[in-house]
């Protein structure tokens, strides 16, 4: 008999770390069991966390006191605000993290963290009850762990092959083994799997690069932090380097591109389209004549650069060939070439809203594993998974969060309805909501709610709470000053003369009365700091657009609360197409409102289905 859990994770990437430490704030016994203790928290690929999108997720993790967004705060190099010249709602927080400094960060985080345990093992098999529940994991060494849950994220490990040229090495990462047996096994169940692929570049030696000849990004002079609770980033802060491939550098790809695996046929896995490789970008933009390359460093005291936009499965000569060609590269040295990777993925319509895969209870997946790529999608689907796998064995109510509450919720409505059929990544165009989903108000949005289900420990609750206050009471204060047209005009104030008073709340969201010119209008405001001021102005800029979204909001709802039973027969709804039907069987939605987001879906469809819930629902309750 082995060691015995609440829950157990399996897989310490980003995911795995965020499951754990969910979990374990929700207050379940936690074993995260990886590889290898020294590579939890690595950074696979591009050396930064957050971006458009992908900056709202982790404030949203922030929110719901997670960790990525508190780690990236004591490694971030680069803090960059993306999109500034656009509204807040779609600035993306993003900053170039120091690998090292990350991976030491979260791993003192996870050691911090009471009720969780690490082991450093390799897991091949479930274990299994009778009734098909997943209640344990078995070891390469032999070990079983069991527990009432067990959340999987082994990223890009399952079956994982890494393509370069003619090159096929088994592998999760480069030099790291693949995950074969487990992979299996979840085939064994009859997941529905498939594979996808991704790729990286070269890494180069900076001190190879001639810096002189490149254009220089520095840091946001002021940088301002992921986490909710971070006062000041302490980290020194770095500038990227800038160049372009050039017409040289495309000649030569494009003479090689029988040479790279994906365009040799050996690829069955599809790409992320929006992430593409030097040799797609060739190929599909084949009249652009140069592309940007940032060279980001890796870390402080790491002379490794990272070449973001030039990844490749080209062989290596080839790689050495085309970099040489580059501004600035003309003498660099590889440190290590880079390469595509295939690995097996489930698909996430196999996924209810909680991440358990729907028919065998006490298994979660999250992460790459479940067709979605980046580490902050990962991180996210983590919490979720994780705080989930914690209710159930707690015996709790599951926590899920719907499309106008959250990112995260977008991304998982998306992902476990819609499917993939490339590597999901997060944009801000996914969220319907935005202008209410921004990265500024998440913990506004999220934080209660976390705190209510048991995530938010007692050092965030605290400082949530006077923030929160704080912003009501500006709210108040600003909704209670009031002016005619006629003053605001006194006050040089260009409004509509339509003899409707307005708030100062309401002139706030006026785009050339800020909070000053509000304050020199009311003097006996109170002064509540920058933060508040910032916020209530960005919130009176959205309130508008909000309140009118409310109605549709509503309606969302409406349809998220009508549930359909798991054990529909949709072979005994009448009036639906045969393409409809087995949409419908694939995706098994929990809820019409997921029915209806299904691609397809028509609305003849949905009023069918709902048809039948009712006449089954009125018929069991004569029945009763
Ligand atoms: P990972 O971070 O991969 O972590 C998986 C963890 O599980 C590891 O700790 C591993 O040791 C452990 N594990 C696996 N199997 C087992 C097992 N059987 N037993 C015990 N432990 C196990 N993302 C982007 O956004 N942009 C990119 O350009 C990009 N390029 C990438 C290129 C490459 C080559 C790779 C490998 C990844 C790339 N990614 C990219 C993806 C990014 O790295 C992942 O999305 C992210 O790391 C996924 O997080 P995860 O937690 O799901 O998995």
């Amino acid at each position: 008999m082995g060691l015995s859990f609440d829950v157990i994770v399996v897989g310490g990437g980003h995911a795995g770390c965020e499951a754990a430490a969910a979990s374990a704030r929700a207050g379940a016994r936690t074993a995260l069991i990886t590889h290898n203790l020294e590579t939890i928290g690595e950074m696979s690929c591009n050396p930064a966390i957050g971006g458009l999108g992908k900056g709202h997720l982790v404030r949203e993790i922030d929110a719901l006191d997670g960790i990525m967004a508190r780690v990236a705060d004591q490694a971030g190099i680069q803090f960059r605000m993306l999109n500034r010249s656009k509204g807040p709602a779609v600035w993306g927080p993003r900053a170039q993290i120091d690998r090292s400094l990350y991976r030491a960060a979260m791993q003192a985080e996870l050691k911090k963290i009471e009720n969780l345990e690490l082991f450093a093992e390799a897991v091949e098999d479930l274990i299994s009850a009778e009734d098909g529940s997943v209640r344990g994991v078995i070891c390469a060494s032999g070990a079983e762990y069991y527990a009432t849950a067990v959340v999987i994220t082994t990223g890009t490990f399952l079956k994982g092959v890494i393509h370069r040229g003619e090159e096929r090495i088994p592998a999760g990462r480069v030099g790291e083994a693949p995950a074969i047996a487990l992979s299996d096994r979840l085939y064994g169940m009859g997941l529905p799997m498939g594979r996808l692929k991704t790729g990286t570049p070269a890494r180069l030696d900076a001190t190879t690069i001639d810096w002189d000849v490149c254009e220089m990004q520095p840091a946001d002079d002021e940088p301002i932090p992921f986490s909710f609770l971070t006062p000041q980033i302490d980290v020194p802060q770095i500038s990227c380097g800038i160049t372009y491939t050039n017409e040289k550098t495309h000649q030569i790809i494009a003479e090689n591109l029988e040479r790279s695996s994906v365009y040799s046929g050996a690829i069955a896995g599809r790409g992320p389209r929006y992430c593409p490789s030097i040799e797609d970008k060739i190929k599909r933009f084949a009249d652009k004549s140069r592309h940007q390359i940032f060279l980001e460093p890796e870390g402080l005291e790491d002379d490794t650069v990272y070449p973001n936009g030039i990844s490749t499965s080209l062989p290596e000569d080839v790689q050495a060939g085309f970099i040489r060609t580059i501004q600035g590269l003309e003498e660099v040295r590889i440190k290590q070439f880079g390469y595509a990777i295939e690995y097996d993925y489930v698909d996430p319509r196999a996924l209810t809203s909680t991440l358990t895969v729907k028919g065998a209870k006490g298994l979660y997946l999250a992460g790459q594993i479940n067709g979605t790529t980046g580490y902050e999608e990962a991180a996210a689907q983590g919490l979720v998974a994780g705080a989930n796998a914690a209710c159930e064995a707690l015996d709790r109510p599951s926590i899920t969060f719907d499309r106008a509450e959250a990112y995260i919720g977008v991304m998982i409505d998306d992902l476990v309805t819609r499917g993939v059929t490339e590597p999901y990544r997060m944009f801000t165009s996914r969220a319907e909501y935005r202008l209410a989903l921004r990265s500024d108000n998440a913990d506004q949005r999220l934080t209660l709610k976390g705190e209510s289900v048991g995530l938010v420990g007692p050092e965030r609750a605290a400082v949530f709470h006077v923030k929160h206050s704080t912003l009501q009471n500006a709210r108040t204060e600003l909704d209670s000053r009031t002016l005619t047209p006629k003053d605001a005009s006194a006050q040089g104030w260009s409004v509509n003369q339509d003899g409707r008073r307005r708030s100062a709340m309401d002139y706030l969201a006026y785009p050339d009365i800020d909070i000053a010119t509000v304050r020199a209008a009311f003097p006996d405001l109170p002064h509540w700091g920058e933060d508040i001021d910032r916020q209530v102005a960005i919130d009176a800029q959205y309130a508008g657009y909000i309140e009118r979204q409310a109605s549709e909001v509503a309606a969302m709802r409406r349809d998220e609360s009508l549930k359909i039973p798991s054990t529909i027969d949709y072979g005994l709804v009448g009036g639906l197409s045969n393409e409809a039907r087995s949409k419908l069987e694939l995706a098994r939605p929990e809820t019409i409102g997921q029915a209806s987001r299904i691609e397809g879906m028509t609305p003849g469809a949905i009023t069918a289905v709902l048809g039948y819930i009712r006449q089954v629902g009125h018929r069991r309750s004569r029945r009763g």
